[in-house]
């Protein structure tokens, strides 16, 4: 991935959660309180702005300024956790060329990030459901684009059998099965930009 796949993947991301801001609020607004499309549209649309008015060296300079925006200006739960997740991607990708293996360095300090900040663990109906299966697909098969974004599409569906037990959802408690969770269906978009990103030259 080079750094303008990289670019790419953001405006490819933000575009995305423009088309889907309803659809996510939509989501948060059954087991939430109906802002997660309202708040990851308005990060990534100002992410997607600073990525635009910058030329990076690196792919890592892309991940880093698209983190420290988003973290600064998503509001919710999943503001610092996607701003963490981007920015540890930034450091795990520094000084390498993101490819093969790193894509699962990336994912992994990525989770670790996550989990760190939102002290949940994989089956809580977060956003974990869907990035966790991804780093196992990419750990046990190499890393393949159209595969990670299969795998985060089944890994997104299944969180509708979950009970959340972490964030705003876990107040429902077992009234929280049966529905997607919002923030593993913006983590799937997040996979299919990437793919998306992957099949432009750069
Ligand atoms: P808020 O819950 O503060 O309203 P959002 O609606 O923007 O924030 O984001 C909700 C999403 O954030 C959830 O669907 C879930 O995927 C994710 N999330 C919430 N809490 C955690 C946590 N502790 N760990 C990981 N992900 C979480
Ligand atoms: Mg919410």
């Amino acid at each position: 991935m080079n750094v303008n796949q990289t670019a790419a993947w953001i405006q490819s991301y933000n575009q995305h959660l423009q088309e889907q801001k309803d659809y996510l609020t939509s989501l948060d607004r059954k087991i939430g309180d109906g802002d997660h499309g309202i708040n990851m549209a308005r990060g990534f649309a100002e992410a997607a702005k600073a990525v635009e008015a910058e030329t990076f060296e690196t792919s890592a300079d892309v991940l880093k300024k698209a983190a420290m925006t988003v973290m600064s200006k998503v509001g919710g739960a999943s503001g610092p956790l996607y701003g963490t997740a981007l920015l540890k991607m930034s450091m795990a990708a520094k000084g390498k060329d993101v490819e093969g293996d790193v894509f699962a360095e990336m994912f992994e300090a990525a989770i670790d990030g996550i989990k760190q900040r939102g002290k949940a663990e994989t089956g809580e109906k977060t956003m974990l459901d869907v990035w966790v299966p991804v780093l196992e697909e990419v750990k046990s098969s190499g890393f393949d684009a159209a595969q990670v974004e299969e795998t985060a599409r089944e890994a997104m569906e299944a969180t509708k059998d979950l009970t959340a037990t972490k964030g705003r959802a876990s107040y429902l408690k077992e009234r929280s099965k049966g529905h997607l969770d919002p923030g593993a269906v913006s983590s799937y978009y997040l996979f299919v930009s990437l793919a998306e990103a992957l099949k432009e030259e750069g």
